[in-house]
């Protein structure tokens, strides 16, 4: 199946109101999908099949959580940060390795803790993700997004 304008999308009532307040629009969420469901580029949740994708289409990257149905997509959840993730430069993880339950669909991998390279303003941190062992794409949870880079983003901005 081939993304497009087209593609029916079903957001749950309870989720509109959240995508409200992370000023996430239907678009946002649609240009994703149309860039990573054609190419492949999103991971799969071993367990529930669900597919997490992300897509930077400005200073914002966008996440979209959504389960593939026969007449379209839902989506389970949406966030975005404005921390950049710097592809290219994951090295091994010196903790010790844990079943993430997420597959790279690109590359038919496991997921694999990473560490990856963040970039905001102007300074760069090492952080301990999820990541495929051979295209590097990352995985941002949600959790991490709305807490984490969320706060980080903050201080910087502040300093
Ligand atoms: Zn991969």
């Amino acid at each position: 199946m081939t993304f497009d304008d087209n593609t029916p999308l079903k957001i749950p009532a309870e989720l509109q109101n959240l995508l409200e307040e992370r000023g996430i629009r239907e678009d946002d969420i649609r240009q994703v999908l149309c860039v990573t469901e054609n190419a492949r580029q999103f991971h799969t949740h071993m367990a529930t099949g669900h597919r997490l994708a992300y897509f930077a289409p400005s200073r914002v990257t966008y996440w979209v959580e959504y389960a593939p149905e026969e007449d379209g997509y839902r989506i389970i959840r949406a966030y975005s940060h404005r921390m950049r993730l710097l592809h290219g430069y994951n090295m091994a993880s010196k903790k010790p390795p844990t079943d993430t339950g997420w597959l790279c669909s690109a590359c038919e991998l496991p997921l694999v803790t990473a560490t990856v390279k963040l970039a905001y303003l102007d300074e760069t941190f090492a952080v301990d993700l999820p990541a495929c062992p051979a295209c590097q794409r990352v995985l941002v949870s949600e959790e991490q997004a709305v807490s984490k880079m969320a706060m980080a983003e903050r201080m910087l901005e502040d300093k």
